[in-house]
């Protein structure tokens, strides 16, 4: 473990953002789960870009606009790589996990989804893979359906089984909550839903961090990550669907880029991963994103996993010896997040007293409110680790929450 607390020492210092304070305090950034700090190496990439290739992408006859649309597409290949995808037609740009799921709702969704059909998803879905699904339901006559969760924060697969049926279209599934931290059985729960017919869509939007995802061997139909989760730009996000299906589906937006010939009468449209992309596209994001995709393949995905399972068990630990804390979601595949509460104080107020202490943590119903009822709970202080935390940054946290407690009970 020396080793590996040595070399995350180093990553630390990769990141501008924490050489600060806060209130007077050290910076503990423990919101991962929200969005990753950006290491230098994505921010000078980006600031490379903007200073000297800047240029729009696929139409100019000059340079700079072919070095821009090099680096652009060089960043769809990356992409496709990093997430095993076959192909690198199948990645497809969009903002970011919300739009990537509004996306394929809109898409695949209105074609193929008819009344009586079901959507089957889970009650520790993000709402953003909760009411896009909604929407479309309304529209067609389909119906949302979720799988409940057992008390330690697993999906109860006995319910998910039970709910899954011939009227079932598509299963929509966290690979982790955002919430709970659960890693679900992805190629379990895609193996069951295509066993009925079902299309599978996974949220990757907290897994892509801290695993090595590899789509092919997942065999799920579309997936979907942000990039800011992913120590990334803002606003740039990724749909991986298999390619057979993507050809089989609308145009989502209309505009330039998108399209084959355009008359007056009539448009016929690009191939993909084009006809998805109308209009000028985030080209730092996607260079931003493939600049952090080599972050962290250079430390390697088994050392942070290790690092961060260890950061986990540790801030696990010390946690459930404070009396009255208790954590939610103890599944036995977890992610680096822990969501607590302090018996009788407000998660508001706990996050407060944290933030005077240079903790940064997110406290709220992290938009699960579907979960929060199941929890019984309006929200929970959340506190989530990644590459660049270490044990100082626990015990500040531990440190703040006996704080918050002496305060608050
Ligand atoms: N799904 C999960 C599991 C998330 O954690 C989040 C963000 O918190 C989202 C979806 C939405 O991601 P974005 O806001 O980047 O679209």
């Amino acid at each position: 473990m020396s080793n590996l607390n040595e070399l995350f020492a180093e990553i630390r210092n990769e990141f501008p953002a924490l050489t600060q304070t806060v209130h007077g305090k050290r910076l503990s950034y423990l919101d991962s789960a929200a969005t990753t700090l950006k290491p230098k190496v994505v921010i000078d990439r980006i600031t490379k870009f903007y200073t000297n290739e800047v240029s729009n992408v696929h139409r100019g006859a000059h340079y700079l606009a072919d070095i821009a649309t090099q680096a652009f597409e060089g960043a769809r290949h990356k992409i496709a790589n990093f997430i095993g995808a076959e192909q690198f037609e199948e990645i497809i740009f969009v903002r970011g996990t919300t739009e990537g799921v509004n996306f394929v709702a809109n898409t695949w969704g209105l074609t193929n989804l008819k009344a009586g059909d079901e959507i089957l998803i889970t009650e520790m879905e993000h709402h953003g893979n909760i009411v896009p699904w909604q929407m479309i339901a309304e529209k067609v006559g389909a119906k949302v359906v979720a799988a409940g969760i057992l008390d330690n924060g697993e999906i109860d697969m006995d319910d998910f089984k039970n709910k899954l049926s011939s009227k079932t279209k598509m299963v929509a599934f966290t690979a982790c909550s955002n919430v709970l931290g659960t890693n679900t059985d992805v190629a379990g729960m895609t193996k069951l839903a295509h066993a009925v017919g079902a299309k599978v869509l996974v949220d990757g939007a907290q897994i892509v961090s801290q695993f090595k995802v590899d789509v092919k061997a997942l065999d799920v139909d579309f997936f979907v990550f942000s990039s800011h989760k992913l120590f990334g730009p803002f606003g740039f996000g990724v749909v991986y669907g298999k390619r057979a299906i993507l050809d089989s589906m609308p145009p989502y937006q209309g505009g330039g880029s998108m399209i084959s010939k355009v008359t007056i009468e009539k448009t016929t449209y690009n191939d993909v991963p084009t006809r998805f992309e109308a209009g000028t596209p985030h080209v730092e994001g996607a260079i931003g994103t493939a600049a952090a995709i080599e972050f962290l393949e250079n430390i390697g995905f088994d050392k942070i996993h290790a690092y961060e399972m260890d950061l986990l068990k540790y801030a696990t630990e010390k946690l459930l010896e404070i009396p009255d804390l208790k954590i939610y979601g103890m599944a036995n595949d977890k992610g680096p997040t822990i969501s607590f509460n302090l018996k009788g104080a407000h998660h508001s107020d706990v996050g407060q007293i944290l933030d005077q202490e240079g903790v940064a943590v997110r406290a709220g119903h992290h938009c699960t409110q579907p979960l929060m009822a199941r929890l019984g709970i309006p929200g929970t202080v959340r506190a989530s680790f990644s590459v660049y935390n270490n044990r100082q940054d626990v015990d500040a946290l531990v440190k703040a929450v006996v704080k918050a407690r002496e305060l608050l009970l």
